[in-house]
């Protein structure tokens, strides 16, 4: 099963998707972490992503796709995969397609208002080793400023601040918004309410999954 997790930043996409992966096996792929990886080992690539991403505008779409080409063909993705930030625009999502000759089975989108997700961002913190996340409103660490995970530091990320939270929100409804009617089309597109118990949310992403995987199965027996 190949899922896209669709929505704007401070959403909840990266915390569902990590529950996902923990309750169905597949592996979470979010280009948001694997460009923060780059930027922190100082590769050429995370030197080209760098001022993009600290201005809240989106990577150069090449970058991107190769990083998702190189993930998708190993060998803990044959059974699916989440995606987690990808595509952010319709360009990306063509490619998506032409690499894998499929379209997404399903997209999920975590819908928030706007309020809510700037009230969110400003109160996340991620660990600084394993990209671990947690919210001081809503999901905090066992030990104030301490990783439950790997006990490495939290930190707060340098795009999680107000001016930055802006224009990525203004970058999320000029380019990414229109994901939403290009799968709605093509009859993939859920829509999940984000706002209330992080339980509650996973638990309609969970009813929504395990529908779509019975059609799957039931679809293939059949051929
Ligand atoms: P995220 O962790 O998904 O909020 O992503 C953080 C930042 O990484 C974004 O604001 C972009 O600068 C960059 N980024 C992540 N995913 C993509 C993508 N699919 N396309 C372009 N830029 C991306």
């Amino acid at each position: 099963m190949r899922v896209v997790l669709l929505g704007p930043p401070g959403g909840g996409k990266g915390t569902q998707g990590e529950l996902i992966e923990k309750k169905y096996g597949f592996p979470k792929i979010s280009t948001g972490d694997l460009l923060r990886r780059e930027v922190q080992e100082k590769t050429t690539l995370g030197e080209m992503a760098k001022a993009k991403m600290n201005q809240g505008e989106l990577v150069n779409d090449d970058i991107v796709i190769e990083m998702i080409k190189h993930k998708i063909f190993q060998l803990d993705c044959k059974r699916g995969y989440i995606l987690d930030g990808f595509p952010r625009n319709v360009g990306q999502a063509r490619r998506l397609e032409e690499i894998e000759e499929k379209r997404p089975e399903i997209v999920i989108d975590i819908h928030l208002s706007e309020q809510a997700l700037i009230r969110r961002l400003s109160a996340r913190r991620i660990c600084s080793s394993c990209g671990a996340i947690y919210n001081l409103l809503a999901r905090n660490p066992r030990k104030e400023g301490t990783c439950d995970i790997c006990g490495s530091e939290l930190i707060q990320r340098e795009d999680d601040v107000p001016e930055v939270i802006k224009e990525r929100l203004k970058v999320y409804h000029e380019q990414t918004e229109a994901l939403i009617d290009y799968y709605s089309r093509k009859k993939v597109y859920f829509r999940i309410d984000g706002e209330g118990k992080i339980e509650t949310i996973s638990d309609n992403i969970y009813s929504i999954l395990d529908r779509e995987i019975a059609k799957s199965r039931v679809m293939e027996a059949a051929r």
